[in-house]
């Protein structure tokens, strides 16, 4: 890993402030809004399952729609597993998967350089949060976006995504609302829903700035990418990140059977029932893929 002193240019980018304001929002509904709420009125069993059910659902719309199917293809399936891995993907408030996967196929491309959006070069808090406060001067290149554009469904769901976050935000509070009126709505909204968003987006931070930091690098040492099981726990398999940057096109982060791996176990599943296909993976000792 060269060093940051070595080859971190400073930082010249403008602030981007209407996503300073939203992240702080958020940051204080869960950090203050939500243990408020708690000491009032409590959480109802429906806010904790639409809790739990929506952390799952958004999370591996991440994992394995925006990250595994569009960023790397490492799978195919039909138009609806796709549409609904879009749509689960859009409700976790991590941009259009068009925005999103050109980023992250930046990433692989610039890893560690100037145009790696989530520079490790920079420390922990730029590449946990600290990137999405500033300008990309990048963003929307055509080498990393010319591919994903000449996908419609990709395309439909960038040009809908606003709409599409905000059914995924007004769901919590729909069926809180259902349950216990507008305090069961409040409730549902602020724990499924702001609670929720803010967990998944740390998660996600977790790979971009832990998983580049600290850990194992068994598979490839050409970038600061790292091994980290703990993280695999929370971000449905994505800790075993050196093993990803290593094969980048393998539909399993965690290879071995015994990894902690949700997002391959679900597509493996999908596979099984005629819902996906192409399944690329590297055999052990090999590069090459097979599918
Ligand atoms: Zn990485
Ligand atoms: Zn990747």
């Amino acid at each position: 890993m060269p060093s940051t002193a070595d080859s971190v240019k400073p930082l010249t980018r403008q602030c981007s402030y209407g996503t300073i304001i939203l992240f702080s929002l958020i940051t204080l509904g869960a950090l203050v809004g939500l243990p408020v709420f708690a000491y009032f009125h409590d959480y109802s069993w429906v806010d904790w399952a639409m809790f739990g059910l929506l952390y799952v659902v958004t999370g591996l719309g991440i994992t394995v729609g925006y990250h595994r199917l569009i960023a790397h293809r490492s799978f195919d399936c039909p138009r609806w597993v796709k549409a609904a891995l879009l749509i689960a993907g859009g409700w976790a408030l991590e941009n259009s998967a068009l925005k999103w996967a050109s980023a992250h196929i930046r990433h692989h491309a610039r890893c560690d350089e100037e145009e790696d959006p989530y520079n490790a070069q920079r420390g922990f808090w730029y590449s946990h949060v600290g990137w999405i406060f500033f300008t990309d001067p990048y963003a929307y290149d055509e080498r990393y976006t010319s591919r994903l554009r000449q996908d419609p469904l990709v395309m439909w769901q960038h040009r809908y995504y606003v709409p599409l976050l905000l059914l995924g935000l007004a769901l919590p509070f729909v069926v809180g609302f259902l349950y216990d009126g507008w305090m069961g709505g409040l409730g549902c909204f602020l724990l499924a829903g702001v609670g929720r968003t803010f967990l998944v987006l740390n998660s996600t931070f977790c790979i971009n700035s832990i998983c580049h930091l600290w850990g194992a690098q068994p598979h490839t040492a050409t970038d600061s990418s790292r091994d980290s099981w703990v993280v695999s726990l929370v971000t449905f398999g994505e800790g075993y990140h050196n093993y990803h940057h290593a094969h980048q096109r393998d539909y399993r982060n965690g290879p071995r059977w015994y990894n902690f791996d949700p997002s391959k176990w679900l597509i493996f599943g999908l596979s099984k029932i005629g819902a996906a296909w192409d399944l690329c993976r590297v055999q052990p000792g090999r590069t090459r893929f097979v599918s």
